[in-house]
């Protein structure tokens, strides 16, 4: 098997037939209580190529709560709306740190440091937010996605955001906190909502395969044909997945798979093979960091038998 050719069918059955056997299946997330009902039995993996052409193993179209991954399309409504501007309040440095840490917020005066952890991505929501009604701000989001995925069956799991709702105390102190800076321009309460409701939005690794694709295609569907950003933002997030997407994880992830990727704390991580495909794997067990933990060994798998990576051919 050639590493520019490779049988990608074959390995995606494979990796997840691998997977699924696996005993170390981490730990499934237990501080939004809903999450905790997952099954930490399965594993799908979803893989669409520059031709649009889908592979997939495992439980590839079983909906799952999408969480953090829902960051990376939030970040790009952002983008779109303000542009460069968004960089006034929210950095674009790795944190080092714990997805939900308040301590760095306040050396920073309340502007988090990077889209991706919570503070910064609750931020990103606050500025798609201003001006409109969070209603129709979580319709424009769902929307998007829906266009992205081409799959208007996309919904948002109101149980898991009402879950998270009861039990989101941290996320309203990183809330609050960043107000007291002048950061959040809304009502917290309405931000907050927005972004329990966007984290809830539920997807297959088909789904969001498909919704990543425009990211390793220069920020255009490769098929389909409509440009969603330009070439050069698109290289911007992936930078951005790289540098900050698996949080205190993200140098690990970097090592191990050497390819753009944001995980969610549903188990899920998206990952851009730019040029080639993208690619999105689900198993609800999460490693120390808060990271899916087989998710991150299948596409280690991945990337060392397509030899697919950014920092060398
Ligand atoms: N909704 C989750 C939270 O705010 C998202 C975290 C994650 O997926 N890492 O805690």
């Amino acid at each position: 098997m050639s590493k520019t050719d490779p049988d990608l069918a074959k390995m995606i059955d494979e990796i997840a037939q691998e997977m699924r056997a696996r005993t170390d299946r981490g730990r499934v997330a237990s501080y939004i209580p809903e999450l905790e009902k997952v099954d930490p039995a399965h594993f799908g993996m979803a893989l669409v190529d520059l031709d649009g052409q889908v592979h997939v193993g495992g439980d590839a179209d079983l909906p799952f709560s999408i969480q953090s991954i829902s960051k990376v399309f939030t970040l790009t409504l952002a983008l779109g709306r303000v542009g460069d501007r968004l960089w006034r309040k929210v950095g674009r440095e790795p944190s080092g740190n714990k997805f939900n840490s308040i301590v760095q917020l306040e050396h920073e005066q309340g502007v988090p440091r990077n889209p991706f952890v919570n503070a910064g991505a609750i931020a990103v929501t606050d500025e798609i937010l201003s001006g409109r009604q969070p209603r129709e701000t979580l319709g424009e989001i769902l929307r998007f996605l829906q266009f992205l995925a081409d799959d208007e069956t996309i919904y948002i799991d109101h149980e898991v955001a009402a879950s998270e709702k009861r039990t989101g105390f941290r996320n309203a102190a990183l809330t609050n906190y960043m107000k007291s800076f002048g950061v959040i321009e809304n009502p917290v309460e309405y931000t907050l909502g927005v972004y329990f409701h966007h984290c809830a939005i539920a997807m297959s690794c088909r789904q969001l395969a498909n919704a990543g694709l425009f990211l390793a295609s220069d920020g255009r569907h490769p098929v389909r044909g409509h440009s969603v950003v330009s070439s050069e933002r698109a290289r911007r997030i992936n930078a951005l997945m790289m540098t900050c997407g698996h949080y205190d994880g993200s140098g690990e992830f970097a090592y191990r798979v050497g390819l753009p990727g944001k995980s969610g704390v549903g188990g899920g991580i998206l990952a851009i093979a730019p040029g080639r495909a993208s690619i999105a794997v689900w198993a609800p067990g999460l490693d120390e960091t808060g990271n899916s933990h087989l998710g991150r060994v299948a596409l280690e798998e991945l990337a060392k038998r397509t030899g697919w990576s950014v920092f060398g051919r």
